[in-house]
């Protein structure tokens, strides 16, 4: 165990340290998802669109609707907590 890592225990187990470890963890992805909301479709790869074999026609990717992007799961989270922050000021 390296002296830093003892030093955030302290005397006692070190599982609350996890969780700690594991919500900042949650809070860093969660600012990430803020910042960057979007990832590549899974299914064009980001393209937003299929070629034909052709070459010449293509069609838009049904998953993203054309736009290569898909919200990721985090920036989903953000929202229904800001929404819901929302809703409970405005009742009070
Ligand atoms: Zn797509």
């Amino acid at each position: 165990m390296t002296p830093l890592i003892a030093a955030a225990n302290g005397a006692g187990p070190g599982t609350p340290t996890l969780i700690l470890l594991g919500l900042l963890a949650a809070v860093g992805y969660l600012i990430h998802c803020v910042i960057w909301p979007y990832r590549a479709c899974r299914k064009c790869g980001g393209a937003g669109r299929f070629r034909s074999p052709s070459g010449r026609a293509w069609r838009y990717c049904n998953r993203c609707t054309g736009r290569g992007a898909q919200l990721r799961i985090g920036r989903r989270i953000w929202t229904r907590i800001k929404n819901n922050a929302n809703h409970t000021r405005k009742h009070r």
